[in-house]
């Protein structure tokens, strides 16, 4: 017998099939799926990899396999690598991995068993006396640093496994042992499951009476559920409306019939609130798995899950790959969300997935958005995709009433302050009430840009060719693409010149502008200068409700799905921003944004939104101040079928990147010359040009775009043109990507 390997490795030219002959005495274990260890090359260390086929012969000289790991994958995982291997043009192997449970890649594996999972470390000392004896220089080794601090910024109360602490920290066992000595640590053997609603407090719910809108939507889909049939959904509901709702009245179903059921969610550590109402109507059989837990946090939900204790499975895209079984619903919630998309290699997109595996379970897939991605919509009116409208707010609340502040006219009148005299307006009346206000503007930082006056040179990161931003705190300048930082200047490295000027606004400077305006309120700042730790979103949100803090003010990051009954004013400081992209999303992006940022106005009593914009004609900001999704619908659509953009096309990008320009425009050259005798009529190919950002972190990046259906055949062809040109220049990398969130 034959076994078709793939090796578990990234490197490109390993993206194929090996044979290897399988040892009379596996044949009755090895199945596609298997993990084995195979000889490989001519090291004599065994390397690892996985079964995807069966077959009798090959008409290669083989080795044989060297033995068989417990844990595989299941015949449809493999099949489900393939296909997305093929479809993100990347390696089987790097899907296979978003299958795996967390850890468990062979060394950290190895590393696991020889710990004999069980052995706990536990901090031994109280943080603060840690912490205080590190500061004072009692503690010497770098070494024994790295660890404790491990445990003191994260925050770890409940110990780590031993193997995982020695993945996270680099620092090996041997040196745990001389910190337990000093008695720092403890480590202990331990069954304890890491529990993550451990400290959780949270009340029951009952089921609501649903309203006639919710009746015909939930009815439908539960006989998909009943008849055991694939449909795909799309509620259209406002927020409030009652989605959720019937989310979970539709779980309760498939639970009832002994079933699973995956609920995505965009980033989750931003919803808490969405993961307490699950908890409140199911308790404790939801598992969570999200970007913020730490490996072994995952690790033990991908057990609960694979053990059948938890039935409902909460999680950001990649949860779509959590190891249920018996699935009887997806449900993807805020489908417009763009964080569905993955932007790093395997690119995919988690709702193309989801509908694959929902079809081959025959379980209904279930999207629910108050403004549907347009493609979704636009598949819901050609009738692929079932449509349900929610017209209604469940609770009657209404919707909030939104007014335009045009910016060009305040500047003109004088007004030099980030906020109109009407929000300024708007916000006294609001702290008279004794109510909240929330300010969103999609910039963090302090000022976007430092120019000289003098000779008009403008401070710039060292890496990428993007401007730096000022920030207050620390008086730094920070590059938002690497990281980069360096100390604030005055004096101009150029010419010498003392006129620096900062220009721009971000979230700190709106903050010190509020606290100007309106001296002795409380403000807090929520962007990803102020959430770091992972509880901090939710620290942020808490106290903002609980202390009832006046003005909370945020990026992208206040926009979604939060419910804060005492909020009744939101300011849009600038809706201009996203308009105008070198992208075919930025206008839906930005109406997106709009409606769902004056969403968070007005839940429980009447509620205002102001907008302020330098563009009050754009159809997207008159068509969210009126709330009407339909409109834009049809507005962008129109545009969209005149332009030839998704859904009437695919829109591929095929990015070169690399440290040396000439050769990345070599390759690019390269590729299009032979991309361009081998594309039909219908399949437009566009020269290579740089992308909009040309280098960042010392990477040049040129690109090529072609707007065609993205079918099997034109896959082949961009993998023809691609991947021989690769092979020969290892310092130009070629990612191809289709439809990605932005074409930076
Ligand atoms: P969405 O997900 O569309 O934003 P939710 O499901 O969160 O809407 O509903 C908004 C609020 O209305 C929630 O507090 C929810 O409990 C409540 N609600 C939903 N459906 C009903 C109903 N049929 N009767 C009473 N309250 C409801
Ligand atoms: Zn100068
Ligand atoms: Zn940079």
């Amino acid at each position: 017998m034959i076994a078709e390997v793939i090796i578990n490795n990234n490197a490109r030219a390993l993206n194929r099939i090996f044979d290897y002959k399988v040892p009379k005495e596996l044949e009755t274990k090895i199945k596609i799926g298997s993990r084995v260890f195979v000889p490989f090359g001519n090291g004599k260390k065994l390397d690892d990899g996985f079964v995807i086929n069966l077959k009798d012969k090959s008409e290669f000289e083989c080795k044989e396999i060297a033995g068989i790991e417990k844990d595989s994958l299941s015949e449809f995982n493999v099949n489900l690598a393939k296909l997305m291997a093929r479809k993100y043009f990347c390696n089987i192997s790097e899907c296979i991995k978003l299958m795996l449970p967390p850890g468990t890649t062979s060394k950290e594996l190895s590393n696991r068993e020889k710990a004999k999972v069980g052995n706990f470390v536990f901090l031994n000392k109280d943080k603060d006396v840690v912490e205080a004896d590190i500061e004072a220089g009692l503690i010497k080794s770098d070494k024994h640093k790295t660890v404790l601090r491990y445990f003191i910024d994260n925050n770890i109360e409940e110990g780590i496994y031993i193997s995982d602490l020695e993945v996270f920290t680099g620092v090996s066992k041997a040196v745990f042992k001389t910190i337990a000595k000093n008695g720092y640590i403890a480590i202990k053997e331990n069954e304890m499951e890491r529990n993550p609603f451990l400290h959780k407090a949270y009340s029951r719910d009952k089921k609501k009476k649903l309203n006639e809108e919710q009746i015909v939507c939930f009815e439908c889909i539960k006989s998909q559920i009943d008849e055991g049939r694939h449909e795909t959904n799309l509620i259209y509901g406002i927020t409030g409306s009652g989605k959720t709702e019937i989310y979970l009245q539709l779980i309760e179903e498939v639970l009832n019939k002994g079933k699973t059921a995956i609920v995505l969610v965009p980033e989750i550590s931003l919803t808490p609130q969405m993961v307490d109402r699950f908890l409140s109507r199911f308790g404790e059989e939801i598992a969570v798995l999200h970007s913020k837990l730490s490996s072994g946090e995952r690790f033990d939900e991908w057990n609960k899950i694979k053990d059948g204790k938890a039935k409902i499975v909460i999680g950001a895209r990649s949860a779509i790959f959590a190891p249920v079984s018996n699935l009887g619903i997806i449900i993807i919630d805020e489908e417009h969300d763009a964080s569905y998309k993955s932007e790093n290699t395997p690119r995919y997109n988690a709702k193309d997935l989801a509908y694959y595996i929902a079809k081959q379970n025959n379980v209904p897939l279930v999207l629910g958005s108050a403004t549907p991605d347009i493609t979704s919509f636009y598949k819901a009116k050609n009738g692929d995709i079932k449509l349900f409208t929610l017209t209604k707010r469940a609770t009657n609340a209404k919707l909030p009433e939104v007014k335009i502040v045009d910016l060009r006219y305040e500047l003109s009148h004088g007004n030099k302050s980030m906020i109109s005299l009407e929000l300024q307006e708007a916000m006294k009346k609001n702290l008279k009430n004794k109510k909240q206000t929330i300010l969103f503007l999609n910039r963090r930082g302090y000022s976007t840009f430092i120019m000289c006056r003098e000779c008009g040179y403008v401070a710039k990161c060292k890496n990428c060719d993007i401007p730096l931003t000022y920030h207050r705190y620390g008086n730094t300048l920070k590059c938002h693409y690497c990281g980069y930082e360096q100390s604030a200047i005055s004096i101009c490295p150029n010419c010498g010149s003392n006129k620096v000027k900062y220009f721009g606004t971000g979230t700190q400077k709106l903050e010190d502008e509020v606290k100007e305006l309106f001296p002795g309120i409380t403000t807090i700042r929520m962007d990803i200068d102020t959430v770091g730790k992972k509880n901090s979103y939710e620290e942020i949100l808490n106290s903002f409700r609980d202390e009832k803090i006046d003005v909370l003010i945020g990026t992208q990051m206040v926009v979604k799905g939060h419910h804060f009954p005492d909020v009744t004013l939101v300011g849009v400081i600038a809706a201009d921003g996203n308009l105008y992209q070198d992208d075919y999303k930025a206008v839906e992006r930005g109406f997106q944004t709009l409606v769902q940022v004056s969403g968070r106005s007005g839940r429980t009593e009447h509620g205002d939104v102001i907008i302020q914009t330098y563009n009050p004609d754009h159809y997207a900001i008159i068509d969210s101040q009126k709330q009407d999704y339909d409109l834009f619908y049809n507005q962008e659509i129109n545009l969209r079928k005149m332009l030839n953009y998704p859904p009437f096309c695919d829109i591929i990008v095929i990015r070169f990147l690399g440290k040396n320009l000439s050769d990345v425009k070599k390759v690019a050259n390269s590729v299009y010359s032979k991309l361009e005798k081998i594309v039909s009529d219908k399949e437009l190919l566009y020269n290579p040009v740089p992308s909009p950002i040309e280098r960042i972190q010392n990477k040049y990046r040129w690109r090529i775009i072609i707007k065609a259906k993205l079918t099997n055949s034109l896959i082949d062809k961009i993998n023809f043109a691609a991947n021989v040109l690769d092979y020969k220049n290892k310092d130009v990398s070629i990612i191809v990507d289709s439809n990605p969130n932005n074409m930076v």
